[in-house]
């Protein structure tokens, strides 16, 4: 199926990592480029403002890596919403030691320098991007972490497991988006590369709208693109 050029009509949800940007070794060695942020910017005043990152990332992280990007955010996989730099709603609250879980899992991946805990307000995910002979530990590690939080749900991501509230996802989080203005009434497109993106991707489908995937693996998504790359060019190609 031909990929069409986005519609200024159209609202916009744009993953992030392996997305918008290259897969780094560590998710804090991420590269965003000036072209990158101009191009964010742009689409935000082409779509009337109609265009949302939805991140696995929280949104204090995301923000601060685009720390110009005018527009809404959704973090941790939906549980966490900002429609504006420096306002952080968060949409799924629940009550538990987030420190504690932070500490369990740092106290665990210690034998492993390779591994990377990485701590969110609302879970935590433990990266081995580094050491793929690592996986297994790393499943172990998250399956006792999850047998004692059982409001969290267990996540794979591209070389990282993840802990994150259940009840949420990138779908609910761009259904959300779509009730308030200037979302409300537009096509849903949706751009994502991970396993954690295809509900969104079938929800922007089941809505009139269509889904990209970025790079190789299975995918309900009608339309795919090779890289980071291949999408700035399609997003690019757009504005022009
Ligand atoms: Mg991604």
């Amino acid at each position: 199926m031909t990929l069409p050029l986005l519609s200024p009509d159209a609202a916009l949800f744009l993953d992030f990592d392996g997305c918008l940007v290259d897969i780094a070794p560590r998710p804090d060695a991420v590269v965003v480029t000036p072209a990158l942020r101009d191009r964010l910017s742009a689409l935000h005043r082409r779509q009337g403002g109609a265009v949302a990152l939805i991140s696995g990332r929280d949104v204090a992280d995301l923000r601060g890596h685009l720390p110009d990007f005018p527009g809404f955010v959704a973090g941790s996989h939906g549980s966490e919403l900002s429609l504006e730099p420096g306002r952080i709603t968060t949409l799924h609250q629940v009550d538990f030691d987030a420190p504690a879980l932070h500490r369990a899992a740092r106290d665990r991946a210690a034998p492993h320098p390779a591994l990377l805990v990485e701590e969110k307000p609302h879970g935590v995910a433990l990266h081995y991007r580094d050491a793929s002979q690592l996986r297994d530990f790393v499943e172990t590690v998250m399956q006792d972490l999850a047998a004692q939080h059982p409001h969290l749900v267990l996540q794979p991501a591209k070389m990282a497991l993840e802990l994150r509230p259940g009840g949420v996802g990138k779908d609910s989080a761009m259904a959300h988006l779509l009730t308030l203005p200037p979302f409300a009434g537009r096509m849903p497109v949706f751009a994502g590369d991970d396993t954690t993106d295809e509900p969104a991707m079938a929800h922007a489908q089941s809505r009139g709208g269509f889904a990209i995937k970025i790079g190789d693996g299975p995918t309900a998504a009608h339309h795919r693109l090779s890289d980071p790359a291949a999408l700035a060019a399609w997003l690019d190609a757009s504005l022009t």
